[in-house]
């Protein structure tokens, strides 16, 4: 009943304004129709060879072969389309030219993890906000940050009231507190930092990301730190006190907080965050990462290489559509001003990755000038930002 008095409403308002109703079966003109690629779309378990059609910032369709016509055209074929890749360990908002650079490597979103604290937090919050994708910043626990001198070793550089008032000003574009405890950064107080940095989110509800390994504590102590939602940044960080035991066994403690819904990011940096042997040695217990990052812009912007780091992935026998996954939908869920990213769902916001699946011999390096070879590596081809073609 109410679908055809709505109807019969429609055909009326058509005949007031005098204009007929275009039939369904007439082709509709599109803004942009991706046509020809694997589509891999994780968050529908969708891939195969599909176009995808945009209408001013929202995918409209995914499906063979649309008729069009549209107002531009990318030919996808021979490559991969997926949604935007999302980058929660990013250090984009460091510079205001590395924005412009990460978009290139199909990244549409991304969270800078602590590049600065509450003193230099209004500069990080303004390149945030002039991004071509979405983006947002964790304030570091130490007020002047990732890149500072001062560090959480004198807890002194900690202050957790004038960190949330930096937080309270910037509601919108700090969705959390960066951590770092390895030994250079926090020494013994590793663990009183952790819980400074519990205070300050308690009042928002918002998560802390915190950087293992190297540190003081061992992993059993850290982890009852963590709540729902936090986030473990360098899971693979090599001895002392990475994520398993002697035997190579994940501790309990790492399990719970998994089961408990803390969320355990790669984080691929360039300093001593991970190793090929730690990561091979984990990788093989089955505890895999929730979501793959960079960690990658505070030292060199032309390493920035989001394909490259999930190609690693290939190479350590993950499935591609898992981890794609990694680079989209499940980076998507941890924060939720990605809420509706990390799809290619109809009504979604149009950010697409186009990538190239290479096959060859590959070197994957670690922190540590270890190499791996590969045989497939992703590489950057296109991508599309809020319906916009960037690249
Ligand atoms: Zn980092």
């Amino acid at each position: 009943m109410i679908s055809r008095r709505g109807l019969a409403f429609g055909a009326g308002a058509l005949m007031v304004a005098g204009v007929p109703a275009a039939p369904r079966a007439q082709a509709q003109t599109y803004d942009l129709i991706i046509r020809g690629g694997r589509v891999i779309d994780p968050s529908v378990g969708l891939d195969a060879i599909r176009d995808v059609a945009i209408m001013g910032t929202s995918i409209v369709a995914v499906e063979p072969n649309i008729a069009g016509p549209a107002t531009e055209t990318i030919d996808a074929r021979g490559k991969i389309v997926t949604p935007g890749l999302i980058d929660i360990h990013s250090h984009a908002a460091n510079k205001p030219e590395f924005p412009a650079a990460v978009v290139r490597e199909g990244i549409t979103g991304w969270i800078d993890a602590g590049s600065v604290g509450m003193d230099d937090i209004d500069r990080a919050v303004a390149v945030a906000r002039g991004a071509p994708g979405i983006a947002r910043v964790l304030i570091h626990v130490v007020r002047g940050g990732a890149l500072s001198r001062a560090n959480a070793r004198d807890l002194n550089n900690i202050d957790v009231a004038g960190t949330q008032g930096a937080i309270a000003r910037h509601r919108d574009m700090v969705v959390g507190v960066k951590v770092q405890i390895s030994e250079n950064n926090a020494g013994g107080n590793d663990l009183e930092t952790l819980r400074r940095a519990q205070e300050m989110v308690g009042p928002f509800g918002l998560p802390i990301m915190v950087h293992i390994g190297q540190g003081h504590s061992p992993m059993r102590a850290v982890m009852p730190l963590l709540k729902r939602g936090d986030i473990v940044t360098h899971l693979y960080a090599p001895a002392p006190n990475p994520i398993y035991d002697e035997q190579g066994r994940i501790f309990p403690e790492v399990m719970a907080a998994r089961r408990r819904g803390v969320i355990f990011d790669f984080g691929n940096g360039s300093n001593g965050h991970y190793e090929w042997a730690t990561t091979e040695r984990a990788m093989k217990t089955g505890f895999w990462p929730d979501t793959i990052s960079t960690d990658f812009l505070s030292v060199n912007p032309s390493v920035v290489d989001f394909p490259n780091v999930l190609s690693k992935f290939l190479y350590l026998g993950m499935p591609l559509s898992q981890v794609i996954a990694c680079g989209t939908v499940n980076a998507a869920r941890v924060f939720p001003c990605f809420s509706d990213r990390g799809t290619l769902n109809v009504g979604a916001p149009a950010d697409v990755a186009l990538m190239e699946l290479r096959t060859g011999r590959f070197d994957f390096v670690d922190n540590f000038k270890a190499v791996r070879t590969g045989t497939q590596r992703l590489f950057p081809a296109g991508v599309v930002v809020a319906g916009k073609r960037v690249t």
